[in-house]
């Protein structure tokens, strides 16, 4: 692959690249994955020999060392072929946690092991059943005793546990009734999975409207070596944010590949389909909400790439991160309706795809961070507006 900063042909090589990689992977794979309930395991490993999953880890750890906006165009792509990202995504932006915070000893154990490969990093435990999206309040506890960490406690909804090595876990270390601020007191763990089930943690899956492999978690005094700690005791929540607006940008870029997908699906069947003796596309009607979401998928993109660069450059970017999240969101879910309409009857019927991108897609509406929480963040952070929460 291709060194840190790349121009618009190198973009253009990276999406075709992605894009002959996914042309191995036909709708008909996804929609099989899917009516099982099964992990893509063939296309995640095709995707990792071939580099991409490594595409933020640098050179000297076995990685191509490029930036986010490469790395959203990777999982741009893979949408936009009709695959879903969300089987491993995680592994880019869980990275960066590990990059910027992690000891150089972590760092050489296990950057070039998932460059290669050999270990995933797929899965980022933050989400409890009782405080949701009011991180502060986690309630899963680490105590230190001696050269360990003993962990007691519930996640909800952590993906990919399963098909991963290694859980990026956030835990409260410090009382929140023992700490000045809400946010001190968190820390992150790096767990590994292999040793941690069935020694003290409880993996049980829960199956969605979708095919997203995720689970609920039951740590029952686990005990993780305090190696296992990334960067300070207590600086947790800072970590977590920091790797948050990465996250924000990437999945922004999924739902483009989705929003474009479903217009290029929709578009070709309102030319193809005759009603009435004339094709549907004809009509303003059907075409209008189809040039709608297009312009509107034209416009999150623009933030997204705005959102990437600034983060490439070392930036702020938490306003524009969320925006284009936002953005693209809300573009993929109208599209994806626009495309259910487009088809009639045909949109419901699993054959098609549309349905199952429908479901795919409606997920950035709610995860990682839901509508109403980054219009809190703007009102309150962009508008100066009180915190409502
Ligand atoms: C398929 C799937 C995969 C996931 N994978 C992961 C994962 O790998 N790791 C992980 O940590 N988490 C994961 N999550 C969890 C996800 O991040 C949360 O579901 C999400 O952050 C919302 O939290 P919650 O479900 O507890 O909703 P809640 O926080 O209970 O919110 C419910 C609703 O109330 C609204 N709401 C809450 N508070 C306010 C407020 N103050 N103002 C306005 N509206 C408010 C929310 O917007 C939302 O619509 C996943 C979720 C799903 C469904």
């Amino acid at each position: 692959m291709m060194g840190a900063v790349a121009g618009a042909e190198l973009h253009q090589d990276l999406r075709n690249a992605v894009r002959d990689l996914c042309g191995g992977f036909p709708d008909s794979y996804w929609r099989e994955l899917d009516a099982a309930r099964a992990y893509p395991e063939t296309f995640v490993k095709a995707l990792t020999d071939a580099g991409y999953l490594a595409a933020l880890i640098p050179e000297e750890f076995g990685g191509s060392g490029l930036g986010v906006t490469e790395a959203s165009i990777i999982l741009e792509e893979i949408n936009r072929s009709g695959g879903n990202a969300g089987a491993c995504h995680a592994q880019m932006y869980t990275m960066g946690t590990l990059l910027r915070h992690g000891s150089a000893a972590q760092k050489r154990a296990f950057l070039p092991k998932i460059a290669t490969g050999e270990l995933r990093l797929q899965a980022f435990g933050v989400t409890e059943p009782t405080t949701g999206s009011d991180t502060t309040q986690l309630k899963t506890m680490a105590t230190r005793t001696g050269d360990r960490y003993v962990v007691r406690g519930q996640k909800v909804f952590i993906s990919r546990v399963e098909y991963s090595d290694l859980l990026l876990l956030v835990v409260r270390t410090t009382p929140i009734d023992q700490v000045k601020k809400r946010s001190d007191g968190l820390s992150i763990l790096l767990v590994d999975l292999r040793q941690a089930i069935g020694h003290g943690l409880t993996v049980r899956p829960i199956r969605t409207m979708m095919n997203h492999a995720t689970t609920e978690l039951f740590f029952d005094d686990l005990e993780v070596p305090v190696d296992a700690l990334v960067g300070d005791e207590g600086r947790g929540f800072r970590y977590l944010l920091d790797g948050l607006n990465a996250e924000r940008i990437l999945i922004a870029a999924e739902c483009i590949g989705d929003g474009r997908w479903f217009i290029d699906r929709a578009s070709r069947y309102a030319k193809e389909r005759i009603v009435f003796n004339r094709p549907i596309g004809q009509n303003q009607g059907v075409q209008f909400p189809l040039a709608r979401a297009h312009v509107n998928i034209e416009a999150a993109d623009l933030m997204r790439f705005r959102a990437a660069e600034l983060f490439d450059h070392g930036e702020p970017c938490g306003s524009e991160a969320n925006m284009a999240k936002l953005l693209a969101a809300d573009a993929s879910w109208e599209a994806a309706n626009v495309a259910i309409q487009t088809h009639g009857g045909f949109g419901f019927a699993e054959d098609y795809d549309i349905e199952r991108k429908f479901r795919e897609t409606r997920l950035y509406q709610v995860a990682p961070i839901s509508t109403n929480l980054i219009l809190a963040y703007v009102a309150e952070h962009v508008l100066g507006l009180p915190r409502s929460y």
